[in-house]
């Protein structure tokens, strides 16, 4: 079976390798579709993320749908959730196993992910999806349920008609746009320094789109698009100091700030007065919960958002290396790797 590996150079390469052995309580499967995401971007780019560093050749893909080849669950189409916890510690027992300790994240350290033909994967981290669900839409289960989780660390559902700001309109930035939006808010202003990315935002639902680069991305006009009074609810969603210190500035007094973003640098700094003068809240974002996993595997089903929109490309496994330089400078939005179609045929 073919397996994509990112080496230590930061080059990728295709390789024949044997077929994964299921271990106990892990099911084979046949992967359909992955999502690449800005997280892989930063090992692709920065070789590693904060203080994980890439020291051996990795399969990256952590946003994937797949076919089970063996257990219970045998025939099924599914989404993945990507983190093998424990189960059994404090935080697993709480719905917080984001947080878990022993946890082992598909495509991330020395854990290998979904950029394969072929691969074993606990049956806990199983969704089944139905047929309204494409392998592509499956794949983007995963963002929609970190964006799910970031919503509830804002308290979305409490904010009302807004306004609120998300900064940065990638993938997880457009779904917290669309997310906004059927929480009720009738203000929701996005803010990027790429055009095709906001006019994807306002595709679902953002009411204000800002251009503005995002190292250089100041509060003025995020503030003038709320009137002066500032947005109940900022997601910071694009990991650099001026998108953070915009979002602190953007936010009205008793606000809350809720950091999506990874620092490329692994800092995250702000003007701490402004911040304790108003009071505000920050919540800093961990992943996803199963329990937002399982809420984003309805929303899909449901059809209230339509994620194959997001995606912008899809390639084979082998044309993928190819693709990745479009992908690193944000060419589109959603690439979607397709591991189980020939080459070439897929560049659709
Ligand atoms: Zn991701
Ligand atoms: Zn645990």
């Amino acid at each position: 079976m073919l397996a994509l590996r990112l080496h230590p150079d930061r080059r990728l390469r295709l390789h024949a390798e044997a077929v994964p052995v299921p271990g106990p309580g892990q099911a084979l499967l046949r992967v359909s579709a992955v999502g690449l995401c800005g997280s892989d971007r930063h090992w692709m780019v920065d070789g590693g993320i904060g203080d994980a560093v890439l020291r051996s050749p990795l399969i990256l893909g952590h946003e994937f749908a797949a076919v089970v080849e063996s257990g219970l669950l045998a025939g099924r189409r599914v989404a993945v959730d990507p983190a093998d916890t424990c189960g059994t510690c404090d935080l697993c027992r709480r719905n917080r196993s984001n947080l878990c300790q022993a946890i082992q994240f598909a495509g991330h350290g020395a854990t290998d992910g979904a950029l394969r033909e072929l691969m074993a994967w606990p049956e806990d981290c199983l969704y089944p999806i139905g047929d309204s669900v494409g392998d592509a839409e499956a794949a983007l289960i995963e963002p929609l349920a970190v964006a799910v989780h970031a919503a509830d660390l804002g308290h979305l559902g409490q904010v009302g008609a807004g306004p609120v700001a998300v900064v940065g309109s990638g993938p997880i930035g457009v779904l917290l746009v669309a997310l906004a939006r059927l929480a009720g808010a009738t203000t929701v202003i996005a803010a990027d320094p790429l055009r095709h990315r906001l006019d994807m935002a306002a595709a679902f639902g953002a009411t204000a789109t800002i251009q503005e680069p995002a190292d250089a991305v100041r509060s003025e006009a995020i503030l003038a698009a709320t009137g002066g009074r500032g947005c109940e609810l900022v997601f910071e969603v694009a990991g650099e100091s001026a998108a953070v210190e915009a979002s602190i500035e953007a936010a009205a007094p008793g606000a809350r700030v809720v950091l999506v973003g990874i620092p490329s640098d692994d800092r995250t700094t702000f003007t701490a007065s402004v911040a304790r003068r108003k009071g505000l809240t920050l919540k800093l974002v961990r992943r996803s919960t199963p329990d937002a996993f399982r809420r984003a595997v309805g929303l899909a089903e449901s059809g209230a958002l339509d994620l194959a929109r997001l995606v912008t490309e899809r390639v084979s496994l082998q044309d993928a290396p190819g693709a990745m330089d479009r992908f690193i400078a944000r060419a589109g939005l959603k690439v979607i790797v397709e591991p189980g179609v020939p080459p070439s045929t897929a560049g659709r």
